[in-house]
């Protein structure tokens, strides 16, 4: 095997994750290996939220103005009681020391894999095979090697000195590292439809992202450049057919904002959604990031924001390593990361569903008062739009040795 084979790091899953581990290796002089099952990357509609610090540190790849391009800019967003009107407004311009870019942005999770795949192609250290399956993943002393299924069927053995699993929550990788992935799958289906009508229509101070409470039916109201997505609770025993019918989003639709005329739906998917964190990242030469690693629901959109920062945290260990560094530096990045997810983004996002979930009127009644205790003081306004836009959980795991 040549040399420079050896050495290598592998990734599987060509997510946003598993690119942006690649261009930042590439980047730095490593050569990747990319192995992705699907033969070209998906466009199907999943996250669309960019917290602050992500935006910053994917400015080294040049996309995000082409990102901003795209997408739509959102200085604040709302939690709102669905017969009261707004609760309270988040002003993400009290970021304006901390980041460059103090708001969050709306852009679609494919345009950045897109801008990202792109990028890595022009790479001479990027092989990128499509089309192929990672099916068992071993490790020595000194190395890894992977089998794969090549899109004619036969299986083929690579060898690399690292393996990365960014291979989304069925991930292949955690299992070689032997992790357990305890938590909860949530009772309720989410039903997101994408729809070309304003809502601002019905309600003139509707910010961009806002989370809708009703002790019947909560909501989440998200606007992108093209269309808004609206997010349900359904009952996840309806079969796939009935919860993504169009009669179904209709009724929702009808029954969230009145409307004379029929909801212009262009797309509908329902997901079931789960809070898992694997008990370990990292064992000796392998490490997973991103779904594989945890898996949230999505209020609050830290799901793909805290992959993208652990594909940050765990690409800067495998360059010091490869630069000297011990192995067990890699130790580190799992006890970062597992922390933030455990401690902020599970939390939070548990926090944000138990607020739209909850229906006895003293414990709304709580939640709301203490929202707008938060906003009228500008040093809890300011300490929470530092937590939800995740700037703080970065600066705390410098803190983890
Ligand atoms: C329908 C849906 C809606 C969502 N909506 C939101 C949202 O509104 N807000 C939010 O924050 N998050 C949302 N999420 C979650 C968000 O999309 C993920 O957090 C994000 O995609 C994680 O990125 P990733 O790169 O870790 O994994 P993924 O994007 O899942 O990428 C993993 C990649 O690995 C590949 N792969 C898997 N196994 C193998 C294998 N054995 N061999 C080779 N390749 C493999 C897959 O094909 C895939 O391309 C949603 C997810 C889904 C499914």
């Amino acid at each position: 095997m040549p040399a420079e084979t050896k050495q290598r790091v592998i990734i599987v899953g060509a997510g946003p994750v598993g690119l942006v581990t690649a261009n930042l290796l590439t980047d730095a002089g490593i050569a990747i290996l990319l192995i992705e099952t699907s033969e070209a990357l998906p466009r199907d509609l999943r996250a669309s939220t960019f917290h602050p610090p992500t935006l910053d540190m994917l400015e080294r790849f040049g996309v995000v103005g082409r990102m901003i391009e795209q997408g739509l800019i959102c200085p604040t967003w709302q939690f709102r009681d669905r017969s009261e009107g707004v609760i309270a407004q988040f002003e993400l311009v009290r970021l304006s020391p901390d980041t460059g870019h103090p708001y969050r942005l709306q852009c679609e999770q494919w345009r950045l894999g897109e801008m990202l795949f792109e990028r890595l192609k022009s790479s001479a250290l990027a092989d990128v095979r499509l089309g192929t399956r990672a099916i068992v993943a071993r490790q020595s002393a000194d190395g890894v090697e992977l089998d794969i299924r090549l899109p004619d069927g036969s299986v083929e053995t690579v060898a690399g000195k690292f393996l990365v699993g960014a291979d989304g929550i069925g991930s292949i990788v955690r299992s070689a590292i032997g992790a357990q992935f305890d938590g909860i799958t949530i009772p309720e289906l989410y039903l997101t439809l994408s729809t070309t009508y304003d809502f601002r229509e019905a309600m003139p101070d509707l910010s961009n992202i806002s989370y809708l409470s009703d002790p019947r039916e909560w909501y989440v109201l998200i606007r992108t450049a093209r269309v808004w997505r609206v997010l349900f609770p359904v009952d996840a025993a309806l079969d796939d057919a009935d919860v993504t019918s169009p009669e179904r989003g209709e009724r929702l639709l009808q029954g969230a904002v009145p409307h004379s005329q029929r909801y212009a739906v262009s797309h509908s998917t329902a997901y079931r959604v789960h809070e898992r964190v694997a008990s370990t990242y990292v064992k000796h030469r392998m490490a997973i990031a991103g779904d594989a690693a945890h898996v949230n629901n999505p209020l609050g959109g830290m799901g793909l924001n805290g992959g993208i920062h652990d594909a940050f945290n765990l690409a800067g260990k495998l360059i010091e390593i490869v630069h000297g560094a011990p192995l067990d530096t890699l130790e580190r990045y799992s006890r970062q990361r597992r922390k933030v997810a455990l401690a902020v983004v599970q939390q939070t996002a548990l926090r944000n569903r138990s607020i739209l979930n909850t229906r006895e009127p003293e414990a709304r009644k709580a939640y709301h008062d203490e929202l707008r205790s938060i906003v009228a003081d500008p040093e809890k306004h300011r300490n929470f739009v530092m937590r939800t836009s995740m700037i703080q959980s970065l600066r705390d795991t410098e803190q983890v040795a």
